[in-house]
């Protein structure tokens, strides 16, 4: 669409949604970019405030044919959210209504642009809560986690988005904008195709959440909470490993090494000192057991090597003394290390997202190490180990194409180490543009080459004409 014709199209559009549109430049560039650094040009940003107002939207860009992509809070990590194509960003957050919760059915329903932390907010009179929780919980909306399946600190126990989405209601890319209601208010629900699971993860490329309804968990009675320091990588992942073995009930197992975690912790202004390489771990636990569960963490932390051990009663005291505060800071100390490396210098840092059954984590860490040293290239490790997901962090200077280059290589070879072990290259953060080409060497590498087929024939049936979120998820 060239330049005359986008003018044209948000001029039909503020008329359409008046008082919804933006066209304002310095707008625009804060919805032009997401947290992984991936940035396009809108040449509009519309923030809906009705069901109405969303299906007014998708209707008018069918008929005259421009890219819509959805955004939440734009924390994607995947270049899942930036409008790389021109067109127009459609901003949920001004959809931001907690509509209603059911104690006895667990369950919440909820508008799209509701951040991950006001649900636990809202629900903390009751013994419930909403388990999801990504490092970015307290921007992260419940529409942007839904589309890109996040997972989160309490994996291990508690899954990812597909686990927790009862029922949407979502707008397609069609003549009508039609509104279409999927899945149940009930735990247990048979509906034909199971189209729910098939728009949680399809990070903003079939349909627009507009409401969801999501299942509630009751909370843990006790969680005791240990910050432990180990010598060695190996160490702190056997460890995670050890509470695995005892048949714990983990509910949190974060890892960081040792350079990152300094980062981290001096990003955050965490009151721990880093004396080595961590691992956080908090197991679900009852009143009863909660002195014997934190001995149990201790002696394990002991025996593989830690000193430096930090203990609390329950998650809220950990919070309070600032133990979760190191964890917290991963992205950001990832992007420190980046930028310490090359200073002065604009970078770009790779997030990787793999994960490996959770007996691999080990070989898993020693592989990557091996090839960013073959690399050239420092490597950043953390994670969600309770559930073997990985997050190591590559960063180049975009002033350097061969540096870039080598860092795409080691991206792929991240990826291929995560196949070799029987893993996957993407546990939640999602596709995006970022791992389109890891997508396809997964399903290759699976023999389900063929699965690609049936991708591009479902996006073609939700969005016959290409407009929502083009260029993301589905290799060409
Ligand atoms: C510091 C940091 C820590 C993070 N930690 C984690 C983590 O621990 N676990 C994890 O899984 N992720 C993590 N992430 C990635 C990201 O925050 C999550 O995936 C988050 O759920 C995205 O929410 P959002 O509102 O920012 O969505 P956005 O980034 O705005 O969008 C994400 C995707 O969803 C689509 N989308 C957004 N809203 C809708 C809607 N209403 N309908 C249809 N599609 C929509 C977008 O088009 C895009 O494809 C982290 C990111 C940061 C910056």
């Amino acid at each position: 669409m060239g330049e005359g014709e986008a003018e044209r199209v948000a001029g039909e559009l503020e008329k359409l949604l008046p008082g919804r549109v933006s066209r304002d430049p310095a707008i625009l560039r804060i919805y032009a970019r997401e947290a992984s650094g991936v940035e396009g040009a809108p040449w509009a940003v519309v923030f809906p405030e009705s069901p109405g107002d969303v299906s007014r939207l998708l209707a008018h860009a069918y008929r005259r044919e421009y890219p819509v992509y959805p955004q939440g809070s734009a924390t994607s990590l995947a270049g899942s959210a930036a409008p790389l194509e021109g067109g127009v960003v459609l901003s949920l957050e001004r959809m931001r209504s907690i509509k209603s919760v059911s104690v006895e059915d667990y369950t919440v329903d909820v508008e799209p642009g509701v951040r991950l932390a006001e649900v636990n907010l809202a629900l903390s009179t009751t013994p419930l809560f909403f388990p999801i929780d990504p490092g970015s919980v307290k921007v992260a909306t419940v529409g942007g986690a839904i589309a890109s399946g996040a997972g989160g600190m309490m994996g291990a126990r508690y899954g990812t988005m597909r686990d927790w989405v009862l029922g949407l209601t979502v707008v397609l890319p069609d003549e009508k904008g039609s509104i279409v209601r999927l899945g149940c208010r009930t735990l247990k629900c048979r509906q034909g195709l199971d189209l729910v699971r098939l728009i949680v993860g399809s990070e903003g490329t079939l349909a627009v959440v507009i409401e969801a309804t999501l299942r509630l968990a009751p909370r843990p009675e006790a969680t005791p909470t240990m910050l432990a320091f180990f010598p060695s990588e190996e160490a702190a992942l056997e460890a995670a490993l050890d509470v695995r073995r005892r048949g714990m009930d983990a509910l949190l197992l974060e890892y960081m090494d040792v350079e990152t975690a300094r980062l981290a912790a001096e990003a955050r202004k965490a009151p721990v000192k880093v004396e080595g390489y961590m691992l956080l771990a908090s197991i679900a636990s009852t009143r009863e057991s909660r002195g014997r569960h934190l001995a149990e963490l201790e002696e394990i932390a002991r025996s593989r090597g830690a000193e430096s051990i930090y203990r609390a009663a329950s998650l809220e005291a950990a919070e309070e003394k600032g133990l979760l505060e190191v964890r917290r800071g991963l992205f950001a100390g990832q992007i420190l290390a980046g930028r310490r490396r090359f200073p002065g210098r604009r970078i770009h840092v790779l997030i990787e997202d793999i994960a490996v059954p959770p007996s691999k984590l080990s070989l898993a860490a020693s592989m990557i190490r091996a090839a960013a040293a073959e690399a050239g290239l420092p490597v950043g490790i953390g994670g969600h180990v309770g559930d073997g997901n990985l997050h190591p962090s590559i960063a180049f200077p975009l002033d350097d194409p061969s540096a870039a280059e080598a860092a795409w290589r080691l991206h792929e070879e991240i990826g291929r180490i995560a196949l070799r072990l029987g893993g996957t290259v993407s546990a939640e953060h999602g596709i995006g543009v970022e791992k389109k080409g890891l997508l396809e060497r997964e399903l290759e590498h699976l023999g389900a080459a063929e699965a690609l087929r049936l991708m591009r024939g479902i996006k073609r049936v939700f969005d016959p004409k290409g407009i929502l979120n083009p260029g993301k998820v589905i290799p060409p």
